[in-house]
């Protein structure tokens, strides 16, 4: 017999899937430790105003649920630790989770990693992250008071950040490679907006600018014309990435890397649970991710009794 894991359950990602996760496991008597490498919240930090989980009928600001979810996991006894985890093994036994400062063991883990924006993958794109470019209207609209700015991708995502910034900034140009594809209230209150153009069928290829962005180059998917446009910000919405790497390996993952789990969130490896963003099928809603949380926490808690007898 190996020597007793410091914690009965990790959760690595403290999104609101995680944060719920931590509720439920702590609610239930384990000894809970969560990591996460940015601050809890997730993708709540991009969200300004929440409109469709049950029971707040006036609606949320993401960045106010976040830190409210935290708090109830807090007072449930879980223990944050805002670090990165970077590898995930078994040894048949326990599972052991290596941060930089050294490796932390449990009896179950629930990996609540999500996504993260997608990145355009333009040249500069990574040096101007700050300098003009920005991944969240939420917290950066301010900066761009009275500017000409840009919004890529016409998803739901972008959309609601153009109607964020609107009443902020001077113009938007918004951008997106194929049609207008958000929910149709949504569109059309984009479309209404006056200070908004859009350019359907649009790619962006290049970014001008060193210290801080200048402008873009663009070009029409169907007709070829370039144009280079003026702009003192950019936000890019194109879409999420799985943040799935800690998995690679240990189980079946699809095209996308969202994991394969059962319908209680656990994968084909012996006290391993995936929830939330990070698994297929989701429907990658915060009630789905509160749903998944609470559902791998009530496994991972009858999974850890069952090892303990
Ligand atoms: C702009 C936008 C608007 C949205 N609006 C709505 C809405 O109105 N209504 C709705 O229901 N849903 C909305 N969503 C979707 C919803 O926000 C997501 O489904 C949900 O937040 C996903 O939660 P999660 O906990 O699964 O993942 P995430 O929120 O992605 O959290 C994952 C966490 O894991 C951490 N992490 C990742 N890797 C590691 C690692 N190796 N070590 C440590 N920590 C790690 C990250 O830092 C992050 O905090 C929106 C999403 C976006 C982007």
């Amino acid at each position: 017999m190996t020597e007793t894991p410091e914690f009965e359950l990790a959760i690595i990602g403290g999104g609101f899937t995680g944060l719920t996760a931590g509720l439920i496991a702590a609610r239930a008597g384990l000894n809970v430790k969560l990591f996460d490498r940015m601050g809890p919240g997730g993708q709540l930090i991009n969200i300004d105003r929440v409109d469709n989980y049950p029971g707040l009928p006036t609606g949320i600001a993401g960045y106010e649920l976040g830190p409210a979810a935290l708090e109830q996991a807090l007072d449930a006894g879980v223990k944050i630790d805002y670090g990165e985890i970077d590898g995930l093994t078994f040894d048949g036994e326990h599972w052991q989770l290596i941060t930089n400062t050294g490796v932390v063991t449990a009896y179950a883990v629930i990996v609540a990693t999500g996504s993260e924006l997608a990145k355009l993958g333009l040249d500069g794109e990574e040096e101007l992250h700050g300098s003009g470019i920005s991944y969240c209207a939420t917290c950066d609209a301010e900066f761009f008071r009275d500017q000409d700015i840009m919004v890529v991708g016409g998803g739901d995502s972008g959309l609601d950040e153009v109607l964020v910034l609107a009443p902020v900034v001077r113009s938007i140009t918004l951008v997106t490679r194929g049609e207008l594809d958000g929910a149709a209230t949504t569109v059309n209150a984009v479309r209404a907006l006056e200070n908004v153009t859009i350019h359907c069928n649009t790619t962006l290829t290049e970014l001008h600018g060193t210290a801080q962005l200048e402008g873009v180059s663009v070009i029409h998917r169907e007709n070829g014309e370039t144009a280079h446009l003026k702009v003192s910000g950019l936000f890019i919405y194109v879409g999420l990435n799985a943040n799935t790497s800690l998995l690679e390996g240990l189980i079946p993952l699809d095209t996308a890397g969202h994991a394969q789990v059962d319908i209680m969130m656990a994968t084909e490896q012996p006290g391993l649970f995936v929830a939330g963003d990070l698994r297929a099928g989701s429907v990658r809603l915060l009630a789905s991710c509160a749903g998944d949380g609470a559902t791998a926490a009530v496994a991972a808690e009858r999974y850890i009794r069952s090892t303990l007898g």
